[in-house]
């Protein structure tokens, strides 16, 4: 064989060089002169700050984001994390009560949980959306239970109909984290307009980025939205056209957006919807080329909604694959290896369920009864960011033929991953040497 047959891993050579992977075809976000003259028109015009009595890029960005998913109302804010903090403090619940999370989802989901002084009750989710399941969440009901947090995990929209109807049947507030799912659509509805207030995330890794942190509140409740712009900024009444009192009316932070960051963002979405639909066709036909692949599990997207391919998870099946006898979990980490030889950067996500996490400790949940997640996180790898920039078509054909050749010599990897001491990746938290 030559070396250019011979897996990367054992000394051939590797698909993706440094080289294909440029900058113009996988850099994310793109900035184009647009962000540029944006960012100078920030700096010539002195409007810096989200108090810009509608004048600025602030509140620009806020009437922009809400007719595009068509609320009445959004406000922007400091990062996602804060939108669902601001969010959850718009709902007045009362201190201690429980509210629904997916046990897989990033951390910044669940941590505004905690911050408002309520429980987080973990719910596994659906194996084949990797979005909260919405029978296990009926089964985690209780009569503490006030709030349901909808996280459109990975970019697809979570099953809106079913926690919508779960939500009713228990008199329960509808949160959205829309943070992966910027310009995706459910029922031909935009998510970020689905629950009963919706946070997104415009930190510069989402699909709606910024140059930066940001982060925008939306709701068609008046109330609602007059309560998260009271708690943006220390509590204080500031609704246009009053003067400044400097009282603080609640107990509350500074969570407010910058116009450099919201001028940059509304530049990337004037092109929102392009790059999603250049994207639905790049990765649509890149993984109907891994799905060739015996053994290998993709994406997929229901009909009555569009995913948003923030990231790519893909699942490995060692029998679907023809090798039976070995565990998932080394299967997956030997491939991984194999694909990371060759210039492929699939990586873990989330590699401990929620309720695993340290920060969550004092909940003392333990993280068996979350069996999807688990089986999830040790059986798949994740591909972020190259995939986001429209442009990277050239690269991820060439990710594909890496995966082709490292699938054409499974024999070789066989043998590794039968010799493996495979722990699973949430190992160091169920160990104890997680401190
Ligand atoms: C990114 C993200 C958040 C938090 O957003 P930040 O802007 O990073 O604070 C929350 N939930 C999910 C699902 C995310 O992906």
């Amino acid at each position: 064989m030559t070396d250019a047959g011979r897996l990367a891993m054992f000394g051939g050579d590797r698909v993706v060089g440094r080289q294909d992977a440029t900058r113009e075809l996988v850099g994310w976000p793109v900035v184009t002169d647009r962000e540029h003259e944006a960012l100078r028109g920030v700096l010539d015009g002195g409007l810096f700050t989200s108090n810009d009595a509608g004048r600025g890029e602030v509140s620009a960005l806020q009437r922009d984001w809400a007719r595009y998913v068509g609320t009445a109302h959004c406000a922007a804010v400091a990062n996602g994390t804060a939108a669902l903090e601001l969010s959850l403090a718009a709902l007045d619940i009362e201190p201690g009560a429980e509210v629904l999370v997916p046990a897989l989802t990033f951390i910044g989901s669940a941590v505004p949980v905690l911050q408002r002084g309520l429980v987080p009750v973990f719910v596994d989710i659906d194996p084949v959306t990797y979005t909260i399941d919405p029978v296990a969440a009926e089964k985690a009901v209780t009569g503490r239970t006030r709030a349901v947090i909808a996280v459109h995990l990975h970019g697809l929209p979570c099953d809106m109909v079913a926690l919508r109807a779960l939500a009713e049947r228990h008199g329960l507030h509808l949160v959205e984290d829309a943070a992966q799912a910027q310009g995706a659509t459910y029922h031909g509805r935009r998510t970020g307009s689905l629950g009963d207030i919706n946070a997104v995330s415009l930190n510069v890794v989402k699909n709606l980025p910024t140059c930066g942190e940001g982060g925008l509140v939306t709701t068609d409740d008046e109330t609602l939205h007059e309560r998260v712009v009271l708690h943006r900024q220390f509590g204080e009444d500031l609704r246009a056209g009053r003067e400044r009192d400097y009282l603080s009316r609640v107990p509350a932070g500074n969570e407010k957006m910058s116009a450099v960051q919201a001028a940059f963002t509304r530049c990337q979405l004037e092109r929102l919807d392009d790059d999603s639909a250049a994207r639905d066709q790049v990765v649509r036909r890149f993984l109907a080329r891994l799905d060739r692949l015996p053994g290998v599990t993709v994406p997929t997207c229901p009909d009555d909604r569009t995913h948003a391919w923030h990231i790519l998870r893909l699942r490995f099946d060692p029998v679907a694959a023809g090798r039976p006898g070995l565990p998932a979990g080394a299967f997956r980490a030997t491939v991984q290896r194999a694909l990371r030889a060759e210039g492929v950067p699939v990586q873990p996500y989330q590699v401990v369920p929620l309720p695993g996490q340290p920060a969550f400790r004092g909940l003392d949940v333990p993280i068996d009864a979350y069996e999807v997640s688990l089986a999830v996180i040790d059986d798949s790898v994740t591909l972020q960011r190259w995939h986001l920039n429209p442009r990277c078509a050239p690269v991820l054909d060439l990710v594909a033929l890496a995966f082709e050749k490292v699938w054409d010599r499974l024999d070789d990897l066989a043998p590794v991953a039968a010799a493996m001491d495979h722990r699973p990746p949430w190992h160091r938290v169920t160990s104890g040497a997680a401190r």
